[in-house]
């Protein structure tokens, strides 16, 4: 695959103050395009100046949804190198994303090569301050020009990146959480597995209901049953009970987190009990009332792990851990960024070089 890439002739001033990045507001200078056609795969491999995107009304993605995504993050290091964190598994769960709805899929090593060479143009992006970096957003969008409902003939391949703020500048806090017992996020047999923007859509009320009453994010129940837990938010949900760590299966209506698999093989590593099994939220709140719930979290690219300090269940209140980070949250957390931002040596291979 070769990518051309034409360079802006007008750059944008970088912000000055990284302690007011934010996420996901500022973008950089260029943006990778390529595009697909059904019957000649994917062509025009290009790095552009970032602008607007030019597309006809009619394209299905505006009507039915067709879209796939991934977040991945750029992080530098304190000798000045850029270093992306298993970025190959980014690229396989695209395309796993891509097969469920009928978007094409691409080559994995031309994803990762366009992704790659996006970050190298944009290096002087990447933030320097601690805790900052460049959060990638790939993206692949059907754009066949009908409002007829047929699988997708035409597609869009898009990366655009945003320098982006600590998710923590003054310390991890543990959030509140609601469980949902009326909207579901996905059920078995759906998209549940898929990171696409049709899941969000999904969740956007029971996240917005939850605000309003003072919670940061929901816990999703099973779709079928609303018995078993699924995730908190757009993050996986792991809970330490009585020294085991428990995670709900990957049945099919549970993303599969990068964060989440690095962070079982971190804890299988450091000789803690890790279940991947199903678990009631009858099971979690015994285990609150009983005392044996000793932490639970949320695990995900853009905050790594967020604590969990309150579930609130049908109008109780359960506090967890005193609303203070555990132990083997606290771990997980300086283990996962010590080997992002290059502070702990890398010995499991997950770190790729720019
Ligand atoms: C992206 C995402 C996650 C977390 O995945 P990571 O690879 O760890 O960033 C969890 N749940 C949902 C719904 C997601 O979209």
């Amino acid at each position: 695959m070769n990518i051309s890439i034409t360079k802006t002739t007008a750059p944008k001033t970088k912000p000055q103050d990284e302690s007011k990045l934010g996420f996901g507001n500022i973008f950089s200078d260029h943006m990778f395009l390529m595009d697909y056609e059904k019957g000649k795969g994917w062509f025009n491999a290009r790095i552009v100046p970032f602008e607007n995107l030019s597309l006809n009304p009619a394209c299905a993605v505006f009507h039915y949804g067709p879209e796939v995504f991934e977040g991945l993050k750029a992080y530098r290091t304190a000798k000045g190198n850029i270093q992306l964190f298993r970025p190959i598994e980014n690229v396989r769960r695209m395309n796993n994303s891509a097969d469920r709805i009928c978007l094409p899929q691409m080559d994995e090593k031309d994803m990762l090569k366009a992704i790659k060479t996006f970050v190298e143009v944009e290096k002087d992006w990447v933030p320097h301050a601690e805790g900052t970096s460049f959060y990638i957003r790939p993206f692949i969008i059907g754009v066949d020009e009908t409002l007829g409902v047929h699988t997708i003939q035409k597609a869009l391949f898009v990366i655009i990146g945003s320098p982006s703020g600590s998710y923590y500048p003054e310390g991890i806090n543990p959030v509140k959480i609601m469980i949902e017992t009326e909207d579901v996020r996905a059920v078995v047999g759906g998209t549940g597995y898929a990171k696409c923007g049709g899941n969000y859509a999904a969740s956007t009320r029971a996240g917005h209901k939850a605000e309003l009453q003072g919670y940061s994010q929901v816990l999703w129940l099973d779709g079928i049953e609303r018995k078993y837990v699924e995730e908190v938010g757009a993050m996986n949900v792991m809970f330490k009970i009585d020294g085991t760590v428990v995670t709900p299966k990957l049945l099919g209506s549970v993303l599969p987190g990068i964060t989440r698999k690095s962070c079982i093989e971190l804890l299988k590593d450091q000789g803690v009990q890790v279940e991947e099994r199903q678990i009631s939220v009858d099971e979690v709140i015994k285990a609150l009332e009983e005392g044996k719930l000793e932490e639970a979290w949320g695990t995900g690219t853009a905050a790594v792990v967020s604590p969990i300090g309150e579930l609130s269940y049908k109008g109780e209140k359960y506090t967890i851990n005193n609303f203070e980070i555990g132990e083997t949250t606290q771990k997980l957390y300086d283990t996962l960024t010590g080997i992002q931002w290059g502070k702990i040596e890398d010995k499991k291979g997950w770190i790729e070089k720019i």
